[in-house]
């Protein structure tokens, strides 16, 4: 099957007075696995709903294999959509359920019945095709939709939310079970999510939202490693944020300050960052924490604290770390027989430039 681009360009949708997508551009390769990330109601369905044609943008364009689809019904448009509530239908078999859109389409009788066949036995779901949906587990019921939406041979799949309705170990599972499948298929499909984990395990690339803006687009690892802003920076990952009062550029290097603690400089081979509402920020796994009376590795800087609290959480502990005006966490690498440091220890923080980031 031949795969397909999905391209917005410049796409603005509201509702009435509400305006939900803005100046949205993604450009989705043929046969990718892209995840649409973001907080609840920073418009992902919306999005989605736009590319299988239930929305209709005010502006711009979508374009499927380079066709403008503005003048096409959701049904001329080769694209299957799975929903978050499954949607099926309660009062018919599995098999029916399955067969509906080959029926609808009047396939033939055997042609239609080679193809159920063979998506059932795909999804694992062949013993299954005399129940109803309500005789199915969670995990079942969610293969069935899937499966009928792929027995239509889409070129493009649609995903809302696929797994929320699945408990934590089944979601992991079919996580892989729906990426090897796409992979099989090579459909290029659209993965809603709100779960940066699930996002980052399977996607491609993927495209952060919120609040109807697209914040970022690129490899889970890039997002992680470089995110373009702080909501990125907070949404992909833990990271610790140091609210910067003042910063000064000077050829190759950066000058911090920040309430309470000792000036901070940085290389800086990049251009002057923007010093408006910056702040410094780092994973909590990428510091060293020391106690205030040991002695300092040259390679790093330094930053005083009080421990708070701590966590153990068997392979770390995450410690919440007061320093400056500010709250930080901190993991530490656990290993049998480590102790864990009381609330109130005087530690110093070793961060390695590299591993910092300013963002605003
Ligand atoms: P998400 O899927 O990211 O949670 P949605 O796309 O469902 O977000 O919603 C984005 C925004 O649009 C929300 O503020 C939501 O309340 C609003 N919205 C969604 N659908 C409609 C609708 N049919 N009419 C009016 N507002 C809507
Ligand atoms: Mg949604």
């Amino acid at each position: 099957m031949k795969k397909v681009a999905i391209e917005c360009r410049n796409i603005h949708l509201a509702y009435g007075q509400t305006q939900v997508l803005k100046d949205v551009s993604l450009h989705i390769a043929p046969g990718e696995f892209f995840a649409l990330l973001g907080p609840s109601g920073s418009g992902k369905s919306s999005l989605l709903r736009l590319i299988a044609g239930f929305n209709r943008q005010q502006q711009g364009q979508l374009l499927i294999d380079g066709q403008d689809m503005s003048p096409k019904a959701p049904w001329e448009r080769n694209v299957g959509m799975v929903f978050q509530s499954y949607a099926l239908w309660p009062h018919m078999s599995v098999w029916d359920n399955v067969a509906f859109g080959l029926v609808e389409r009047k396939v033939e009788p055997a042609i239609l019945k080679a193809k159920v066949l063979a998506v059932l036995e795909q999804v694992g779901l062949s013993e299954f095709a005399q129940r109803r949906p309500n005789q199915l587990s969670g995990g079942q019921q969610q293969r069935v939709a899937l499966a009928r939406t792929i027995v239509v041979e889409p070129q493009v799949l649609l995903l809302d939310e696929p797994l929320s309705n699945l408990d934590k170990s089944l979601r992991t599972q079919m996580r892989q079970e729906l990426l090897s499948m796409q992979r099989r298929l090579g459909l290029t499909t659209v993965f809603v999510t709100h779960d940066q984990e699930e996002a980052m395990a399977t996607a491609d690339r993927m495209a952060v939202l919120d609040k109807g803006v697209v914040q970022q687009v690129g490899t889970a690892q890039a997002l992680y490693d470089s995110p373009a802003n702080r909501f990125v920076a907070n949404f992909v990952g833990t990271m610790n944020v140091l609210t910067v009062q003042a910063l000064r550029y000077s050829t190759g290097e950066l000058h911090l300050r920040m309430a309470g603690l000792p000036e901070v400089t940085l290389p800086w081979p990049e251009t002057p960052v923007q010093t408006e509402g910056a702040g410094l920020c780092f994973r909590p796994h990428a510091v060293d924490m020391v106690l205030a009376q040991q002695s300092e590795n040259p390679q790093r800087f330094w930053l005083p604290g009080e421990i708070l609290s701590s966590e153990f959480m068997g392979n770390a502990t995450r410690y919440q770390v007061k320093v400056g005006l500010d709250v930080l966490t901190v993991d530490q690498a656990h290993h049998a027989g480590g102790v864990k440091w009381a609330p109130h220890t005087f530690v110093k923080l070793g961060l390695h430039p590299e591993q910092v980031q300013v963002v605003t």
